[in-house]
């Protein structure tokens, strides 16, 4: 069964049943960080705005994930300069920079509720090939997103984790963690008290252009709209084919040990980092905020399944590289969709007034509560708004209707991969 450690003691937001308006500036579809931070900015630049989820707010991968804070575009500097030449391709390389910077700023300066802890992380490297690599790529960092690293040798390894998997690694200085749902809750606090209302349980069936801008069918009755965005990422459904047809829906699964005490949970994680490695079936894990347990979350299944089935492979993952842990129960586990784009990017941009913000290839923290930010003071004609990454292509593939069935083939590749050490 679903059962995700973060709502344990934190409950998603329920806003009061309201009347849907007849009409608003801004309609803005899905409440998670892109939505919600979309609105505050609409809202507080006195746009009507309204938020539809059609499951509670944040009930996305917005308030069940891995709480993670990163540097987070997967494309490298030197493929980004590649794609887009250097001026562009830097500018596009710095907004995951400007992500990070921003939530760090609204958790410690505007002191939003999210257990804020900048404790960084450790990426462990699997073969000693992937070791070099990380060691070169540490001291040769581009200077426009260089960031505090320091290189562990594999015999201090263990000051890291307790591990003989890797041989070898780097600390990632600048990286934060934050309770996912709490951000969820301090999200909406502030699009709620910008002026926004947020509605939950309530779908959008639905998107017509007219000539004064959207009539938005949903299941509570037909609401015009002057602009609209799509925020939807790994739950974009067949209202919206035409973003559907770009974002990759992935599983990304998750577990919570039982209470394991802190002195165990550092016997693992010494330093209380986050914790991630080289390999291409990517695994992570962190200590939970009260430092008591471990989360621990990566790709278990080869098909999409649920989290009752997968919560033993899980649990296998996670002793294969912690021995120690063998014998502790999994009391949570959950997940969630993630959306993954042909060229691995965030893609924000519009359509004569139809507006989308999507596709973090599953490190939305970051990157969902700042482009949604940008995106929202976009919809309200402010030039703050403007991102390197405006007007980008955004592209498909021929065939691909939103249904990823090249996914199990591809992880089943990546893990001979893995196991080759390649
Ligand atoms: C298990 C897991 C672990 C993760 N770990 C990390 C991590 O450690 N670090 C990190 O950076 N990222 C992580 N992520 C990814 C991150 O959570 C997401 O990138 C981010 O939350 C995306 O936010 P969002 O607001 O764009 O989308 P979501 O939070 O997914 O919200 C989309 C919303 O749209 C709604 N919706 C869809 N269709 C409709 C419709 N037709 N009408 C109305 N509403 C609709 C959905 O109900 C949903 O609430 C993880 C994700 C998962 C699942």
């Amino acid at each position: 069964m679903q059962r995700c450690y973060w709502t344990d003691d934190v409950s998603l937001p329920a806003p009061p049943d309201a009347t849907l308006p007849a009409s608003v500036d801004v309609l803005i579809v899905g409440a998670g960080y892109t939505g919600l931070s979309a609105a505050r900015e609409t809202a507080r630049a006195g746009r009507s705005t309204l938020v539809l989820d059609r499951g509670a707010v944040g009930s996305g991968c917005s308030g069940m994930n891995g709480g993670q804070v990163a540097y987070s575009f997967k494309p490298s500097f030197d493929t980004l300069v590649s794609r887009h030449g250097r001026e562009l391709g830097e500018r596009v390389a710095v907004e995951a920079r400007h992500a990070v910077e921003n939530l760090r700023r609204l958790a410690t300066e505007e002191a939003l509720d999210c257990d804020w802890q900048p404790r960084g992380t450790f990426v462990g490297a699997h073969t000693p090939k992937h070791f070099a690599a990380l060691a070169r790529e540490a001291e040769s960092q581009p200077a426009p997103i260089a960031q505090r690293i320091s290189v562990v040798s594999r015999a201090d390894v263990h000051r890291e984790v307790a591990s003989d998997l890797y041989h070898g690694g780097y600390v990632l200085h600048d990286d934060a963690s934050v309770h996912p749902a709490k951000l969820v809750n301090a999200l909406y606090r502030r699009a709620v008290d910008a002026g926004a209302v947020v509605q939950d349980h309530c779908e959008v069936l639905g998107i017509a252009r007219t000539r004064e801008g959207f009539e938005v069918r949903t299941a509570r009755g037909t609401v015009r709209a002057r602009r609209v965005l799509v925020a939807t990422n790994g739950y974009t459904g067949p209202a919206l084919p035409w973003h559907r047809r770009r974002v990759i829906p992935i599983g990304s699964y998750q577990i919570a040990t039982e209470d394991i005490g802190a002195e165990r949970v550092r016997q693992v994680i010494p330093q209380l980092r986050n914790v991630g490695d080289t390999r291409r079936v990517i695994i992570y894990l962190r200590p939970s905020p009260d430092g008591r347990r471990i989360l621990f979350g990566g790709r278990a299944a080869l098909k999409e399944s649920n989290a009752a089935l997968v919560r033993p492979r899980l649990v296998q993952m996670m002793t294969e590289v912690f021995p120690s842990l063998a014998g502790v129960e999994a009391t949570h586990a959950w997940v969630g969709f993630v959306a993954f784009t042909f060229d691995t990017m965030p893609h924000l941009g519009a359509d004569n007034g139809l507006y989308y913000c999507l596709g973090y290839c599953g490190q939305g923290v970051p990157t969902a509560t700042y482009f949604g930010m940008r995106i929202g003071q976009q919809m309200a004609d402010l030039t703050e708004g403007r991102t390197a990454l405006d007007g980008l292509a955004f592209p498909s593939r021929p065939l691909y209707y939103g249904n990823p069935w090249f996914l199990a083939p591809s992880i089943f590749a990546y893990r001979a991969l893995d196991r080759l050490g390649l």
